[in-house]
């Protein structure tokens, strides 16, 4: 083994939080297109157990991905939105109780295309990250400065703002249940990642606002995904950073081969 490589094995090794990769597949795949992708994935990483792996599918497809992985022990389910409301007159929302029939386990709160275009709000993520602890699903959620933002350097602000405003009204216990997913929005789906030392920075800075906001505790045990860009050939150095507990990919999720390198690539 070269020194690098070994280097990597023993970061993995030590990692205090087992890794989680989500695929957010976000509007794309129909429900017969998100079966096929589904079907390849689970023989790309059928003997992979070393790390959680969640594809989150979009509403339309969760029954036909739900199915398909009912006897599947390493992939999990996850949904990219949930109303804070369990029913109601809520036209085009989707509640806890919809997703739970589908055996979904995780949901992603607050992206930063939500954020963007649906004008979430912090104070509404962090009621609708109460309702997914309220119904046992864990949460995933999103937080990340624009270029601006970063340029401006405001980027600790920004965050701090994001991570408190968020996760606002959670108990330690689901904090920890909570896996949160540091999204820089201008490497989403650019093509331009942050370095590792960028990445590692900012998960370093949330985890000490969780230490704050919470207790140091509390905030060891929490997963911090790193998403944006993420790709076969930066998973490994992303993934053997001290604060990085995973990946939340798009783009690259869409295709089996290279969501399975991904994962491959990080253990
Ligand atoms: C995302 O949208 O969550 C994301 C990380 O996208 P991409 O991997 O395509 O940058």
């Amino acid at each position: 083994m070269g020194n690098d490589e070994e280097k990597h094995c023993n970061l993995i090794m030590n990692k205090e939080r087992k890794l989680i990769i989500a695929g957010n597949w976000k509007m794309n795949k129909t429900a017969a297109e998100a079966l096929a992708l589904v079907n390849s994935l689970k023989l790309e990483i059928a003997n992979v157990k070393e790390v959680d792996i969640v594809v989150c599918p979009p509403f339309t497809a969760l029954e036909s991905v739900s199915k398909a992985i009912l006897e599947t022990k390493n992939i999990r389910l996850g949904a990219q939105n949930m109303s804070e409301n369990n029913f109601g007159a809520f036209t085009g929302e989707i509640c806890a109780g919809m997703l739970k029939e589908f055996s979904v386990r995780y949901v992603i709160l607050g992206h930063s295309e939500r954020r963007q275009f649906q004008k979430e709000s912090d104070a509404l993520i962090a009621k609708r990250a109460a309702a997914v602890h309220g119904a046992a699903l864990k949460p995933i959620v999103c937080v990340g400065e624009t270029l601006a933002e970063r340029e401006a350097g405001q980027m600790e602000k920004v965050l701090e703002t994001q991570v408190r405003g968020s996760l606002d009204g959670l108990t330690k216990e689901q904090m920890v249940e909570t896996v949160v997913a540091y999204e820089p929005v201008w490497a989403i789906g650019t093509g331009k990642t942050a370095t590792t030392q960028q990445a590692q920075d900012a998960h370093a800075f949330i985890r000490g606002v969780l230490a704050k906001k919470f207790d140091a505790a509390t905030a060891k045990k929490v997963r911090i995904q790193y998403g944006g860009s993420v790709k076969p050939s930066n998973a490994k150095e992303l993934m053997g950073q001290p604060d990085v507990d995973g990946a939340l990919v798009g783009g690259a999720a869409l295709e089996a081969r290279s969501f399975a390198d991904i994962i491959k690539n990080s253990i």
